[in-house]
């Protein structure tokens, strides 16, 4: 008699602390119908226990996608093992609104869920149990880190004033396509140019404006450049792009029309029109080419003879002219 209700006492604590607890309990039968649903759940859905007794899950909530669902507890029903969710996977199983202070930019609770069999006195699984823990703390913290390492990267190769990829980050993608070059022997070629009399720019309508030139001189090379192709800002009013899957006669195409357009472009700054020429060098990547510094040296020198050659033009340098 003692101990039946010590038991019965045990039970009672047992059921207080489970619908007291920081995580969402319910029980779920084989029709996924609700048979246990604690103040966790109640607090958040907004639904009390006892409107949802007996419910089928997937009415209740039809944010639950239920193939997922389905597949996911059936091993829990047939095989009587555990399964998980977590929030990288799928943010949320129940779409409640997050009310956390210092998480309130999370639109919801994010959630892991652990689902276990509850087994009959027969041996058989005839309910499932599902604890759903909010980890909206963790993922938005987590998030955040990552949006902030994201932006830093960006940051560290791309150049502020242009936005086209900076000195060293192109650097980089040019030892990775020359050394790609090695292997596969794809024609790869380099467009290098400056601005012409640029000084001139400068002394005439101020640093502010120079600024502005070099950025419309960027834009105008996106617009004509492919997403495959690799363009940097190599100094300050000297820009490199690397034509990949191209050859000096497509690369030749590609820098007169880049010329063009540039010399055609006005840029209006404080109501004065400025108008500007670019030269250019090219250089297609070959066997005869030692070194990415090489590869770049053979394009400068093709940009230096555009420069001696009068300006506002395209100049070649193979490295099989030496040989
Ligand atoms: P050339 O036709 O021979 O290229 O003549 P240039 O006047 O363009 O000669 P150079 O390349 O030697 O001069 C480049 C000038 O660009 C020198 C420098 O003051 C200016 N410059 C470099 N970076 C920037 C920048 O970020 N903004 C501005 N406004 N000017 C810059
Ligand atoms: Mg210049
Ligand atoms: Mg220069």
């Amino acid at each position: 008699m003692e101990t039946n209700i010590e038991q019965l006492r045990e039970f009672h604590w047992m059921a207080d602390m489970l619908q007291n607890i920081d995580a969402g309990l319910l029980v779920l039968n084989r029709e996924n119908e609700v048979q246990v649903w604690n103040a966790f759940m109640e607090n958040h859905s907004g639904i009390l226990a006892h409107k949802v007794k007996g419910r089928n899950i997937f009415e209740l909530f039809p944010e639950i996608p239920v193939d997922w669902f389905q597949h996911k507890v059936e091993s829990v029903f047939q095989l009587h093992s555990r399964a998980f969710s977590i929030w990288e996977q799928r943010p949320y199983i129940f779409k409640f609104r997050n009310y956390r202070p210092i998480t309130g930019t999370a639109e919801h609770m994010y959630q892991n869920i652990s689902v276990f069999p509850l087994t009959s006195s027969s041996g058989e699984v005839t309910n499932i149990c599902i604890i759903v823990y909010d980890v909206t703390d963790i993922a938005t913290s987590k998030l955040a880190l990552e949006n902030a390492n994201q932006q830093l990267e960006f940051l560290s190769r791309t150049d502020r004033l242009t936005n086209l990829n900076n000195r060293g980050y192109w650097q980089e993608r040019q030892e990775e396509e020359f050394a790609k070059y090695q292997r596969y022997r794809e024609s790869c070629t380099l467009v290098i140019f400056d601005i012409d009399h640029f000084k001139k720019v400068n002394d005439t309508y101020g640093h502010q404006a120079g600024d502005e030139v070099i950025r419309a001189c960027a834009q105008t090379l996106q617009k004509v450049t492919r997403d495959i192709d690799v363009c940097g800002r190599y100094g300050g009013e000297e820009f490199v792009v690397m034509l990949t899957n191209t050859n000096i006669n497509g690369a030749l195409k590609f820098a007169e029309r880049l010329r063009m357009a540039i010399e055609k472009q006005s840029i209006t700054y404080e109501l004065r029109v400025i108008q500007f020429t670019i030269s250019l060098g090219i250089c297609e990547l070959s066997k005869n080419i030692d070194s990415p510094k090489e590869w770049i040296e053979l394009a400068d020198q093709a940009l230096y003879a555009s420069k001696e050659n009068g300006r506002n033009q395209t100049s070649i340098k193979n490295k099989t002219d030496e040989r």
